[in-house]
């Protein structure tokens, strides 16, 4: 296995370019508003951002070609999305954000003609945004999707859908829904889902309420939603009826990933926050920064962020081979996610009561980042679907 890790010389340029985007149109915003999307403007931000980036020739990276993105893989995205990610507005700006950044990853691998002309152009190019709704509340579909209880029955031309959902990002505001639903079988199941796509006026749609949780970076919030007796023309289901979990994975694996590449940026600022306080921060008859227990707290974070690193560029590498990656993909999940969580924690503590002010971004940084061990997948799931997959290759070869 050979992994080749120098980046072509446009997407080196592009890297400098996002860098220099972010510091120049970005983080004023964020440090003024304190990361809150919705109080700097929500879409009216979004927009406003969104053109600067297209001038700026950083907008949507990740989006195919023929829909006017850079069609990146996953590999050039890891350092694209990291420098966006060095301010929580990054991804938003730059139009590479959760879900629409997932959404359009699913889109085009998995719409047809007329969905991708009608749904994923008008993504892709910013003009819209979109919701991915699987997670229900009790009994329904959460940490396990299976639980699936929403349900979409057969009717004349297309299907009814009835179920509620709940911390649907970006839902308020969203131009459209991936809405996933049981087309056969029970809750706990493992089959038995399919893809709706919906647009958001459709009758019988409603976002109920905005569930406040510590972050506050992706527009459109966490939201409650319910559908009742919600029409979708046969037309306009995702690609085979019942094959909703494979199409997820289609978008999770990658998703996941494009997760711990912002969030890396994320974590990389907060470290380097931390570094410039504890170098100039004079104690003890000298520098924080020379003292043996900060040394501590620095290398633990470079650690983590090099291993972390690390873990993506394999996981990257795995999916650009057109590999699932569950495992690569989990295992770089459920250690970023960890890992930077502790960085950001390791860095408040080293700027003193700073670090627990709004005068620095840590504190944001670890709001931000908190929720992260939670979505797309707790970590105590992938470290169960990890444990699993090991044991089960052990079954295996003693069976053969
Ligand atoms: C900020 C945010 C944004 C989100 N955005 C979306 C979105 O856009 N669309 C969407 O559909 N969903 C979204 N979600 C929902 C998210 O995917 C779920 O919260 C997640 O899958 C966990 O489901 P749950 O909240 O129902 O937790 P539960 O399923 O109730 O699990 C609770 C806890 O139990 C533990 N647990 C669960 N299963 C196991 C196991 N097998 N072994 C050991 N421990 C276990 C874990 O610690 C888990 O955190 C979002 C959530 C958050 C917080």
């Amino acid at each position: 296995m050979s992994i080749d890790l120098s980046y072509r010389p446009e997407v080196v340029e592009l890297i400098a370019r996002t860098e220099l985007f972010i510091a120049e149109h970005v983080l004023p915003v964020e440090n003024e508003f304190h990361g809150d999307v919705a109080a700097a403007g929500g879409d009216d931000l979004r927009r406003d951002l969104n053109a600067k980036a297209k001038a700026a020739g950083v907008f949507a990276p990740h989006a195919p070609v023929e829909f006017g993105g850079l069609g990146l893989t996953m590999s050039e995205r890891a350092p694209v999305f990291e420098a966006a990610g060095a301010s929580t507005f990054g991804p938003v700006a730059l139009h590479i954000g959760a879900p629409d950044e997932g959404n359009v990853h699913m889109l085009a691998h998995v719409a047809d003609e007329r969905q991708r002309h009608e749904y994923l152009a008008p993504l892709a190019a910013g003009d819209v945004r979109s919701a991915f709704a699987m997670t229900e509340p009790s009994p329904g579909a959460g940490a396990d999707p299976n639980a699936l209880n929403t349900t979409a029955t057969k009717v004349d031309g297309g299907w009814k859908i009835n179920g509620r959902k709940r911390f649907i990002t970006g839902a308020d505001g969203a131009g459209f829904f991936i809405i996933m639903a049981r087309t056969s079988g029970q809750p706990g199941d493992r089959g038995g889902a399919t893809m709706f796509l919906a647009p958001a006026e459709t009758e019988g749609i409603s976002v109920d309420r905005h569930i406040h949780t510590t972050d506050k970076s992706m527009i459109g919030g966490h939201c409650e939603m319910t559908f009742a007796d919600v029409f979708v023309s046969d037309e306009d289901v995702l690609g085979a009826v019942d094959e909703g979990y494979r199409y997820a994975q289609v978008r999770l694996g990658p998703a996941r990933m494009t997760h711990v590449m912002r969030w890396m940026g994320s974590a990389v600022r907060a470290h380097k926050v931390a570094l410039g306080y504890v170098e100039q921060r004079q104690g003890f008859g000298g520098r924080l920064g020379d003292l043996g227990m900060i040394q501590q707290l620095v290398a633990d974070n470079e650690i983590d962020l090099a291993a972390a690193r690390a873990l993506l560029v394999r996981a990257c590498w795995e999916l650009d081979q057109g590999s699932h990656a569950s495992d690569a993909t989990s295992i770089a999940k459920t250690f970023g996610a960890e890992a930077f969580s502790r960085v950001a924690d390791r860095s408040i503590q080293m700027c003193g009561g700073l670090g627990v002010s709004e005068d620095l971004p840590l504190v944001r940084i670890a709001n931000e980042l908190r929720p992260f061990r939670i979505y797309d997948g707790p970590s105590e799931v992938h470290r169960w679907a990890i444990a699993k997959r090991a044991v089960g290759r052990v079954r295996k070869e003693r069976q053969e």
